[in-house]
């Protein structure tokens, strides 16, 4: 199962949104490729076209043309019901942390576990290994409002890796927070990428943190991606990933699940804890 997803890459192929009732390309023309095991900060000012770069990788937009192709199949020709399924590679962070305000730290972690139907000795190892990497043990009975805004985003970050997510999506994860807390996500989301291989995507608009680290850097303007600075470490990271990947126990993705409350939990990535959010319920 898992060999199935050591060389996960992602296509853009002349990919173009333009949202219903509008005229405007949030995305125009992207043409990308991303590799198994790369760090990539996406860049650029409001309006630039960056959410909905993520939305479609996540599949909470599909292209008006052109075509993503993740791990060898296209987002575009994939059914609805699919997609719960698909989002179970993904682990997906979000600027607003998004955690469930009646669960604990241990819960929320371990719910994301839940909704993929692992087993109770798995989930209660790996939530402990998850807090542990990113430094939370002792905080494993607080609940959410007990926390900062880095605790808080780093219970994002244990509830994204639990699962052995293959691909991070970070949506501005550091907005909310502190600078110098910032900073230490950032290389947490560094040490997930070089340690476990796992992919990184991440929006953001400061620039000063990204200039801290010496990544992939890409710059949408107008739906446009205008810069792109691949770096040579990409190539040996994508190396290492296959290796760690090939290391790696397989993931549950393929575990089925009749439970309606944990379907809509992958439909919408915890939306329902905060229905106001404005990046929820899109679907085209
Ligand atoms: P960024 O994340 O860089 O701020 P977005 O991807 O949110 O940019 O937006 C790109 C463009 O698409 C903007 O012009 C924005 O107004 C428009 N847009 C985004 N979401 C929607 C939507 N749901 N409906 C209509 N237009 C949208």
């Amino acid at each position: 199962m898992f060999s199935s997803a050591v060389n996960i890459m992602i296509d853009f192929i002349n990919v173009s949104k333009v949202y219903n009732g509008t005229d405007v390309k949030a995305l125009d023309d992207v043409n990308l490729h991303i590799d198994k095991g790369e760090f990539v900060f996406i860049v650029g000012s409001s309006g630039a076209g960056k959410s909905t770069f993520l939305k479609t990788i996540i599949r909470e937009e599909v292209p008006t043309s052109g075509e993503i192709i993740f791990d060898g199949e296209s987002l575009n020709l994939m059914k609805p019901r699919k997609v719960p399924y698909y989002r179970r590679k993904l682990g997906i962070v979000f600027q607003d942390f998004r955690l469930i305000q009646t669960k604990t730290v241990y819960d929320n972690v371990a719910f994301a576990m839940h909704v993929i139907g692992a087993p109770q000795k798995d989930i209660s190892r790996r939530v402990a290994y998850a807090l542990s990497l990113v430094g939370l043990s002792a905080k494993a009975k607080s609940y959410p409002n007990q926390l900062s805004g880095g605790e808080q985003q780093r219970v994002a970050l244990a509830r994204a890796l639990v699962n052995e997510a293959d691909v991070i999506i970070a949506d501005e994860p550091t907005g909310n927070i502190d600078p110098e807390m910032s900073k230490d996500i950032v290389d947490l989301l560094e040490q997930i990428n070089l340690n476990r291989g796992t992919t990184i995507i991440m929006v953001t608009h400061e620039v000063e943190l990204i200039s801290k680290y010496n990544k992939r850097v890409i710059e949408i303007k107008n739906g446009h991606i205008i810069s792109d600075t691949a770096h040579p470490e990409v190539f040996e990271n994508a190396e290492a990933a296959n290796e760690a990947a090939a290391n790696t126990p397989s993931g549950y993705y393929h575990a089925p699940t009749e439970d309606a409350e944990i379907e809509k939990f992958l439909m919408n990535y915890g939306n329902e804890a905060q229905p106001d959010s404005e990046t929820a319920q899109e679907d085209a």
